[in-house]
């Protein structure tokens, strides 16, 4: 069994959004041949797009897992439901949303999977966070 070390991007921003991200998380490390690596930082950021709406709350998890991407956009796709996740808007508010951001070294160009999420180059905050998780995980 070999595993990848993948970063996912948590995000909310309607309701207790602390619960929501420890939810994701705790979930996260509970799935079959995962577990949660390291964490950063949690921040608090400006909504993207067109829609008003609240602030962000952001962190992002390194995890070791042997499932697929696919199998992990599933189970992803499963805990943001959990939180009562509506996706009726592209940008708009959300309580809990999973970004699959990296996948090892993989790209993949799918129909409903792309890595490394094509957001990466604009989200500063998440290449910050991914720079303080290299920093720990190498240490
Ligand atoms: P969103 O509204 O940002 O949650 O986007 C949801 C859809 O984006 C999902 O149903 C996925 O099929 C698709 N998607 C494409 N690439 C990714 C990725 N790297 N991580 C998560 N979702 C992705």
């Amino acid at each position: 069994m070999t595993s990848e070390r993948v970063y996912i991007a948590l995000g909310s921003n309607v309701g207790d959004r602390a619960a929501h991200l420890a939810h994701a998380r705790a979930r996260l490390n509970a799935l079959p041949r995962t577990r949660v690596i390291a964490t950063s930082r949690v921040e608090e950021t400006t909504p993207i797009g067109p829609v008003a709406q609240g602030p962000y709350l952001n962190q992002m998890v390194l995890v070791e897992t042997s499932l697929s991407p696919e199998e992990l956009l599933a189970q992803c796709r499963k805990i943001e439901a959990e939180r009562g996740r509506e996706r009726r808007e592209r940008w708009g508010p959300r309580t809990l949303d999973l970004d699959i951001v990296r996948y090892g070294s993989r790209t993949i160009r799918e129909p409903n999977l792309t890595i490394p999420h094509p957001e990466l180059p604009h989200r500063d905050f998440w290449r910050r966070e991914i720079a303080e998780l290299e920093a720990v995980s190498l240490a």
